[in-house]
């Protein structure tokens, strides 16, 4: 049988591991910490090695018949030296792009897609004079590695924007105007080496300290909306040339427009109801793309709300058992640290669309 280089050993890449042992294959993680990793648990081998050990690195690649990745920040660089053992995808434009929010942000609206108004900053001066173009109300955040709203600040008339700046630590960020949305959804699509591409349906994302906390799916929101949200999603994976599994985070506006937040070239959080809700996960998704198999269908059999389980919520676990039809998705993770994503549960209702 075939196997699959996971770069990456967390949550999704134990759940894309799951999906390609379900089609035959096996999978073989690469991460610093794999060790008892998510991943690492449910695949056939694990190598624990940093993301610039070029000898590890090849034999990993060598190992394997098609490399991918549940982080979209492994070094460039990483990903061009596994590209002379193995086929790597997404590719290194692809993470260039996703790695750095300016990069995104101008590629984005290179498509003529909008996104929040915003400026490139590198000190405290260059943003307060961004807080005085765009407006009072801004996110300040670190161009590279944020993640769960994490390397953030919100900036206001009552927030000194020097303040703003020395609290993110960092040489690079960006100030984006604050968007007053209706909602918050995101759409992920699959695209293969042939150009063939699915995408589900958006879905409305609700956030609870910076950190996802329901989905549902599919979003309830006007069926133009829907259908732009799509639409800027597939253009998106497109242009980048994607083989895999792209996730676009958008703003709705009030009157029904979307803008573009951020994306990530992986399966993603508000995906996971797919597991449960489709005839072919994000995850089952990512396999056939990076393997060259035909993509899956993406039909709803059900609407769905997936609900994180974050730190001590994970204790719940009895409950949700024995909650009919809950469906309940732990990683194995040991310690439930306030923050960290410990499972999910998916609830199935009639669908209504
Ligand atoms: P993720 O965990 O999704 O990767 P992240 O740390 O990369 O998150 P963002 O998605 O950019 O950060 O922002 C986190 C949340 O903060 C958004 O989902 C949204 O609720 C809010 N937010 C971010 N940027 C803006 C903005 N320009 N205007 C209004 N709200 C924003
Ligand atoms: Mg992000
Ligand atoms: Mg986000």
């Amino acid at each position: 049988g075939a196997t699959i280089g996971m770069l990456g050993a967390g949550q999704l890449g134990r759940m894309t591991a799951l999906a390609a042992a379900q089609l035959g294959y096996k999978t073989h993680v690469y991460a610093p910490d794999a060790a008892d990793s998510p991943a690492a648990q449910v695949s056939a081998a694990a190598t624990i090695a940093g993301w610039d050990d070029l000898d590890a690195l090849e034999r990993f690649a060598r190992s394997v018949d098609a490399v991918t990745l549940e982080w979209e920040n492994v070094p460039v660089a990483t990903v061009e030296h596994l590209r002379r053992f193995a086929t790597v995808n997404p590719g290194p434009n692809v993470l260039a792009v996703a790695q750095d929010r300016v990069a995104e942000k101008s590629f984005v609206n290179g498509l003529g897609i909008g996104t929040a108004p915003w400026r490139a900053a590198h000190s405290a001066a260059e943003v307060a004079a961004a807080v005085a173009e765009i407006g009072p109300r801004c996110v300040l955040k670190s161009t590279r590695l944020g993640y769960d709203g994490k390397g953030q600040a919100r900036i206001d008339a009552t927030v000194d924007p020097a303040q703003a700046w020395e609290s993110i630590k960092t040489s690079a960020a960006i100030v984006e105007g604050f968007v007053t949305f209706a909602c918050e959804v995101s759409v992920i699509v699959a695209r293969g080496g042939d150009g063939a591409m699915v995408a589900y349906p958006a879905v409305e994302n609700r956030h609870k300290d910076g950190i996802l906390d329901v989905t549902i799916a599919p979003a309830k929101i006007a069926p133009a909306t829907l259908a732009e949200a799509e639409r800027v999603a597939r253009r998106i994976a497109e242009a980048l040339d994607l083989i895999g599994v792209l996730a676009v985070e958008l703003f709705v506006t009030p009157d029904g427009g979307v803008l573009v937040n951020e994306m990530a070239p992986r399966p993603h959080n508000s995906g996971h109801w797919t597991m449960d809700a489709c005839a072919s996960s994000q995850f089952e998704q990512l396999v056939r793309a990076v393997c060259g198999l035909p993509l899956g269908s993406v039909e709803r059999v059900a609407d769905a709300e997936m609900t994180n389980l974050i730190g001590d919520d994970v204790l719940q676990w009895p409950a949700l058992l024995a909650e009919p039809g809950a469906r309940l998705h732990l990683y194995g993770k040991a310690e439930a640290r306030p923050g960290r994503k410990m499972g999910h549960v998916t609830r199935l209702f009639p669908k209504t669309s």
